[in-house]
C-alpha cells in the first residue's frame, strides 16, 4: 500500500531571464548570509539565493535576505541632494558640489564659533567597515569631533562594555560552530528565529543531530522558548540577580572549575563574597524563577562538558546591560565555558555591520581596538595618519544617547546623522523632535529621503545602498565578509566612501592626511593597522574572503583561514593577562509598574522588519505579513479591561501614548505587553530608555504603561495608520 502522495507537483520557479548571479552578502542583520543576486540581461538585479558553500548560511536566507534585491529600486530613496535654509521649508535639489560645499561651510563655521566639539556626528551600523574607518579618519583626523559615536549604542554597547570589563578588549569569544559541540544552551532575552533566523536554523540543526538542553530566559514565550526544554518566565530586569543566583549554587556546591579559575581569572575572593548574598531562595523572591529551578539549572549548566550562553537586547537593553554581560561572562569564567568549543559568552550583535563599526569607525576610540585613553594608541594612529597625536582627545567624548540631551542644553549645535534614524529609534519620541529643532545645522545622509528624521535636516545627501557599493561587513562570529558591488547607485546617489573622501578635500588643508581612493585601498591601510593586533586581517583579501565565503579574525598574513575562538589560550587582555570576576550588586532603579501605570512594556521585533522599517517598510510582502502597529496582551487582563481581540486601544505612559492593535495571546504575562519596536511614532512616544550607566544604552525593555479601551474604533485605525508612514 502506497501512503501519503503518490504524484507530487515539481516546484515550478518562473524564469526570471537571469544570466549572471553575482556574489554579495546580505545588508540587514549580523548573521552575514552569503547571498547572490540575480541580474537578467538588463543588468537588473531580479531574483536573489543563498549560496550554498557559505559555511553560515549553507543556502538559506530569510525573508529579508530573499527579498533584499527590491531594494535596488524601492519607494522613497534619494535621488539627489537637497538643501533649505530652514527645516519645515521645502526642499530645493543642489548638485553634489554645491551640498557639500555647504555641509563643510557649515562644519567650519560651528567649529569656527563654538570649538570643534559642538559639531557631532552619528553614524550607524549598516555601512561598510572601509566606509566606518574613512569616517573615523575625517571625524578623529580632519574635523577633530570628540563627539562623534554610532546609534550601535542603542543595540550594542552594553555587550562591548561588558566584554571589555571582564575580558579586557571587546570581540565575541564563541562562534557559530559552538552549537555543534555545546551540551547546554542558556539563551537570554533573544528571540533568534524572529531576529536571527538563520542563526536560528544552525542552532535547530546542531541540536537535531545530537539533542543538548535548550534553557530560555525570558519574560515573554517567545517562539524560542516554544522550542525550548526550559523557559524560566523571569521577571523584567532581573536577570543579574538570577545569573548571580546561578554562581551561587555553583560555588556553594563545589562545581565550580578551580583549575581555571585559578590560571585565568583575578577578583575571585570579591566575587565570591558579593554572589553568597544571592542564594536561590532571596533570588527567587525577585526573579519570579522558583529556587528548585535556579539549582537545576546552575547544576546542568555547570556539570556539562561544555556549555554556552547566547543573548541579544533582553540583556543590553536595559539600566544594567553591561553588567548583564558580566554577569554572562562570571557565569562562563568560573566554569570554564571561554575558548573552547562549545564553551562561550556569545553576543548575538543586531546591524549588518555592527561589528565592523565596533572594530574600525574610531567611535569610541581609535581604530582597531585602539583607545584614545591609550598614549601609545594615539601615538600610533596620528604616525600612520600623518597627524599630531596631541590632536586627539585624550579620552572618549559623548555616547549618542548624551549628544542629543547635549543638543537640549546647546553644547551641540551641528549634527551628521549617517544612515540612522533618531525621529523613530530613540526613546520619548516627543522629545527628540525638540531636540531636532533646535539645531543650527543638520545633514542627513540616508539611502532614503524619506526617513523621518530628514523633516529636520538642512541638507540631505543621498547615499547608495548596500550591494550598489563595495567593502566588508564582519558578523556576530568575527566573521569578515564581502558585499561585491551588483548594482550601479541609485539615481545620483553615491557610496558613503565617495561622500566622506569628497568632504575630506573641502575640510582637510591640502595633503595634510591622506585619504585612499576605493574601498580596497582603505582595507589595505585596516590590515596595516591590524598586524599583531587581536583583530589581526593581515591575511585576508576581498579575493580570499570571497573564495572562503567570509573569513573570521584573527587571520594573519600568511594563514589560510582566521581563527574560530578567542581566548583559547586563557590569555586575556587586561594588564594582568587574566578576566576579571567582577561582583556586580543588583541596583533596582527602573520604572516599575504601579497603580496608575499597571503593566511592564515590552518592546522587540518581528520577522519581517529591521529596525525602524526605513527599508522594509517599502518591500510589499514584508509589509503584507507584516502591516501594522500591534501589542500582545494576556486574553484575562485583556478581559478585565473590556478589551476585544482585534481592537485599537490606547498605551499611556508618563512620556505619551500610542494607538495599537490589540491581540490576544497567552505569550505575554497578564501584567506585561510587548509591542514591536519598528513603527515611527508609535512605542517610542511611551518609552522611556533610561540608560545604562557603562554602556549608555537605553533601557527600551523595561517601562510602565497603562492601557485604555477606544470607544471610536474608526478614529483609532486613522491615528495607528499614521504610524505606517510608508
Ligand atoms: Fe540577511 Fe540576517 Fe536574514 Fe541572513 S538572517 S538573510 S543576514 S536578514
Amino acid at each position: 500500500m502506497l501512503f501519503g502522495r503518490t504524484k507530487k507537483n515539481p516546484i515550478k520557479l518562473t524564469d526570471k531571464g537571469i544570466v549572471e548571479w553575482k556574489y554579495t552578502t546580505c545588508g540587514y542583520c549580523s548573521t552575514g548570509c552569503s547571498i547572490e543576486v540575480g541580474l537578467n540581461d538588463e543588468g537588473k538585479a531580479v531574483s536573489a539565493r543563498g549560496v550554498g558553500d557559505a559555511d553560515v548560511n549553507r543556502g538559506k536566507l530569510c525573508i529579508k535576505g530573499i527579498l533584499e534585491y527590491e531594494l535596488f529600486e524601492s519607494d522613497g530613496r534619494g535621488r539627489i541632494p537637497l538643501m533649505r535654509d530652514r527645516i519645515h521649508e521645502p526642499f530645493k535639489q543642489a548638485s553634489w558640489d554645491e551640498a557639500l560645499g555647504r555641509v563643510s561651510d557649515e562644519i567650519k563655521g560651528i567649529q569656527d564659533k563654538y570649538g570643534r566639539d559642538a559639531f557631532a556626528v552619528i553614524s550607524t551600523g549598516q555601512i561598510m567597515t572601509e566606509e566606518f574607518y574613512t569616517l573615523g579618519k575625517l571625524a578623529r583626523g580632519v574635523m577633530g569631533t570628540n563627539n562623534y559615536d554610532g546609534n550601535t549604542t542603542l543595540c550594542m554597547s552594553s555587550a562591548v562594555s561588558g566584554y571589555k570589563r571582564s575580558f579586557g578588549s571587546d570581540g565575541p569569544p564563541g562562534c557559530y560552530e559552538d552549537f555543534e559541540h555545546t551540551h547546554c544552551l542558556l539563551a537570554i532575552g533573544s528571540n533568534l528565529p524572529e531576529q536571527h533566523p538563520i542563526i536560528y536554523w544552525r542552532m535547530r540543526e546542531a541540536r537535531e543531530q545530537r539533542h543538548f538542553p535548550l534553557i530560555v530566559i525570558d519574560p515573554r514565550v517567545t517562539m524560542l522558548a516554544q522550542n525550548a526544554d526550559m523557559h524560566l518566565a523571569i521577571n523584567p530586569g532581573t536577570d543579574v540577580v538570577l545569573l548571580n543566583s546561578f554562581a551561587h549554587v555553583i560555588l556553594a556546591e563545589g562545581l565550580q572549575d578551580e583549575d581555571y579559575i585559578k590560571a585565568n581569572t583575578e577578583d575571585f575572593d570579591e566575587f565570591k563574597a558579593l554572589v553568597a548574598q544571592y542564594d536561590p531562595v532571596t533570588a527567587s523572591g525577585i526573579t519570579g524563577i522558583d529556587e528548585d529551578t535556579i539549582r537545576n539549572v546552575a547544576r546542568l549548566y555547570a556539570k556539562s562538558p561544555a556549555a554556552m550562553t547566547i543573548w541579544t537586547m533582553g540583556i543590553n537593553q536595559s539600566t544594567h546591560g553591561s553588567d548583564g554581560v558580566v554577569a554572562i561572562n562570571n557565569l562562563n569564567l568560573i566554569t570554564g565555558n571561554i575558548g573552547k568549543p562549545g564553551g562561550a559568552s556569545l553576543s548575538i550583535t543586531g546591524q549588518s555591520n555592527a561589528m565592523g563599526t565596533r572594530e574600525w569607525s574610531s567611535c569610541s576610540g581609535l581604530p582597531g581596538y585602539r583607545a584614545l585613553e591609550n598614549e601609545q594608541d594615539r601615538q600610533d594612529i596620528a604616525e600612520f595618519w600623518g597627524i599630531d597625536p596631541e590632536f586627539f582627545p585624550k579620552k572618549r567624548g559623548m555616547f549618542m544617547t548624551d549628544i542629543l540631551p547635549a543638543i537640549e542644553t546647546g553644547q551641540i549645535k551641528g549634527l551628521w546623522l549617517i544612515a540612522t534614524n533618531p525621529m523613530t529609534s530613540m526613546p520619548n519620541t516627543a522629545r527628540i523632535r525638540k531636540t531636532l529643532e533646535k539645531l543650527d545645522f543638520m545633514v542627513v545622509q540616508d539611502a532614503y529621503a524619506d526617513v523621518e528624521t530628514n523633516e529636520y535636516s538642512h541638507v540631505y545627501l543621498p547615499a547608495a545602498i548596500w550591494a550598489e557599493k563595495e567593502g566588508v561587513f564582519t558578523n556576530t562570529e568575527r566573521r569578515v565578509n564581502l558585499i561585491r558591488n551588483v548594482a550601479p547607485p541609485f539615481g545620483e546617489s553615491k557610496p558613503d566612501f565617495w561622500i566622506f573622501n569628497e568632504m575630506a578635500k573641502r575640510l582637510a588643508p591640502q595633503g595634510k592626511i591622506n585619504f585612499p581612493e576605493t574601498t580596497e585601498g582603505a582595507f589595505e591601510e585596516m590590515k596595516q593597522l591590524s598586524k599583531g593586533r587581536m583583530l589581526d586581517i593581515s591575511g585576508m583579501s576581498y579575493d580570499k574572503i570571497e573564495q572562503q565565503r567570509g573569513l573570521q579574525w584573527p587571520c594573519k598574513e600568511g594563514e589560510d583561514m582566521g581563527e574560530q575562538r578567542l581566548y583559547t589560550n586563557g590569555e586575556f587582555k587586561h594588564p594582568s593577562g587574566k578576566a576579571k570576576l567582577i561582583p556586580l550588586p543588583f541596583i533596582d532603579n527602573n520604572e516599575r509598574p504601579d497603580s496608575e501605570y499597571p503593566f511592564w512594556l515590552n518592546t522587540g521585533r518581528v520577522v519581517e522588519h529591521f529596525h525602524t522599517r526605513t527599508r522594509t517598510g517599502k518591500v510589499g510582502n514584508q509589509n503584507k505579513f507584516s502591516p501594522t502597529p500591534y501589542m500582545e496582551i494576556n486574553p484575562d487582563a485583556a478581559k478585565e479591561l473590556g478589551i476585544e481581540h482585534g481592537s485599537y486601544v490606547r498605551i499611556v505612559s508618563r512620556r505619551g501614548d500610542a494607538v495599537l492593535l490589540a491581540q490576544c495571546t497567552q505569550r505575554v504575562a497578564k501584567d506585561a505587553v510587548f509591542v514591536p519596536f519598528h513603527f515611527h511614532d508609535c512605542v517610542n512616544r511611551v518609552s522611556l530608555g533610561l540608560l545604562d550607566p557603562h554602556s549608555r544604552q537605553p533601557a527600551y525593555k523595561q517601562c510602565a504603561i497603562r492601557i485604555e479601551p477606544i470607544a471610536d474604533q474608526q478614529a483609532a485605525a486613522k491615528m495607528n495608520l499614521a504610524s505606517r508612514s510608508y
